[in-house]
């Protein structure tokens, strides 16, 4: 059986030969209903890239990561930088929960969602099979010399105009549309860095998908090399039924059910074989069970020799989601769940910071009457312009003076205003009296501000 058994695999990725040069990886395009559905979800996502930054929602846009103007919309809602710990608790509760998923679901998030995944399986691989045909039917590899001239310039041209596509639509995550319009309908000189920039980012795009392609995966990528300690033998991965497949043996009335056929192999966008059990190498894309079950409907054997099990299943036929691991990764997710949500919960539209004009104490006005002045910053976070006014709430023998006597703060807008409490003496507590003031919309009190005003 050895003769079988390739224990290369121990040694090296499998994209990579003995002398250490690459050996180029032209999978066999995959046919079946994993295929199919890992088709569609990843369209639905590749559409929602394409599609959401164009969207807005009441003049705001939909998503935006404005890194350069500090500007960030999610969902149509304006993140402030006021909101940053909104968006870490939020990161830390999505790396949770990834953990938690790959614990029990195992690499799902490879072969389902991972850009990687879905830009090279989804968009520059049909543009390979469109222009060379199915890299491999069967154990046939294509040689070059099969492939014209012609039709490789011609499957170049079309990655590079997808390249351009692409590096355009990441660009409108990061400015938006209708800058990204601005600059590509205003001349060249005007915008030279953003276009030197949009030219680099696409050659480094095209680089990556024309050909470093799986090589992200099975050299760079940090989550692939987690897996080694976030996989158990309970976690779903994409598995071989060695139980029922060996020995394998390619007389189908002899040995096991595989026949050593290598059509999983063929089919594998990275190369491997997944006989050998879990590799960091596998992005767990499924197209192996479909390939496999192509063989087994062939052969007139059961499906599903390769599918989505544990080894746990594999080795007794139970399967179980509970362990120590799983139960306290849950825990610590529904606790960052809940201060997630008490947080969103308690965030308000308005944010109103009060600080002393520097260099002030109190200026006595008249016999009776003493003044402190401050500056103030407000913030809107909501998306429809607010018209504030601002009052003293239990210091009756007092007055508040802003710049005009409402505060006009426009959607998603900060305004920063001088203000100036006036006290009576006959008020002051001390050499500080708390003040307590309303931020009235209307009659609607919508924020209540302390400060301590300083006396004599
Ligand atoms: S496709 Fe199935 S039968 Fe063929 S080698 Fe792979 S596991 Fe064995
Ligand atoms: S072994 Fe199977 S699931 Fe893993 S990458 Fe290869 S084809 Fe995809």
């Amino acid at each position: 059986m050895d003769k079988i058994i390739d224990h290369d695999f121990r040694d090296r990725p499998d994209n990579i030969d003995s002398s250490g040069q690459r050996k180029w990886i032209n999978a066999k395009q995959p046919k079946g209903k994993w295929y199919r559905r890992r088709n569609m979800v990843g369209y639905i996502l590749l559409v929602f890239l394409v599609v959401a930054p164009l969207l807005k929602i009441s003049g705001h846009p939909f998503m935006l990561l404005d890194v350069l103007n500090r500007k960030f919309f999610l969902f149509g809602q304006m993140i402030f930088t006021e909101d940053t710990y909104i968006l870490a608790l939020l990161m830390a509760t999505i790396v949770v929960c990834i953990v938690l998923f790959t614990v029990v679901f195992g690499r799902l998030w490879c072969g389902w969602a991972c850009p990687q995944t879905l830009f090279l399986e989804l968009v520059y691989r049909k543009i390979e099979f469109l222009f060379e045909g199915n890299g491999r039917k069967g154990n046939k590899k294509l040689k070059k010399s099969e492939i014209s001239q012609v039709r490789m310039l011609a499957k170049h041209a079309v990655y590079i105009v997808v390249s351009i596509f692409f590096t355009n639509v990441f660009l409108m995550w990061f400015i938006g549309p209708d800058q990204l319009m601005k600059i590509m309908g205003g001349p060249i000189s005007e915008n030279l860095a953003g276009f030197l920039m949009m030219i680099a980012l696409s050659a480094f795009y095209y680089w990556v998908y024309a050909y470093f392609r799986e090589q992200i995966c099975t050299l760079f990528c940090p989550y692939g090399r987690m897996q080694g300690v976030l996989l158990d033998n309970n976690s779903i991965s994409i598995i071989y039924d060695y139980k029922r497949g060996e020995p394998r043996n390619p007389k189908i009335t002899e040995g096991g059910d595989c026949i050593n056929c290598r059509q999983c192999i063929a089919v594998c966008p990275t190369g491997i074989d997944i006989r050998n059990g879990s590799q960091l190498e596998c992005i767990h894309c499924a197209a192996c069970i479909d390939e496999c079950n192509l063989v087994m409907k062939k052969i007139n054997k059961p499906y599903n020799l390769i599918r989505y099990d544990s080894f746990q299943g594999i080795e007794s036929g139970k399967r179980s989601f509970l362990n120590a691991r799983s139960i306290a990764y849950t825990g610590v997710l529904v606790v960052l769940v809940v201060i997630l949500g008490f947080t969103v919960g308690r965030r308000t539209t308005i944010d109103v910071t009060l600080w002393r004009a520097q260099g002030t104490l109190y200026q006595q006005l008249d016999s009776e009457t003493y003044s402190n002045i401050y500056q103030v910053m407000f913030l809107n976070k909501g998306n429809e312009p607010l018209e504030l006014t601002l009052r003293l709430l239990d210091s009756p023998a007092g007055e508040i003076t802003i710049a005009g006597d409402q505060v006009v703060l426009p959607a998603n807008g900060k305004l920063k205003e001088a203000m100036i409490i006036k006290l009576k003496k006959s008020v002051l507590t001390g050499k500080e009296t708390e003040c307590k003031i309303g931020l009235f919309s209307g009659d609607q009190l919508k924020e209540t501000i302390t400060t301590n005003f300083l006396g004599p």
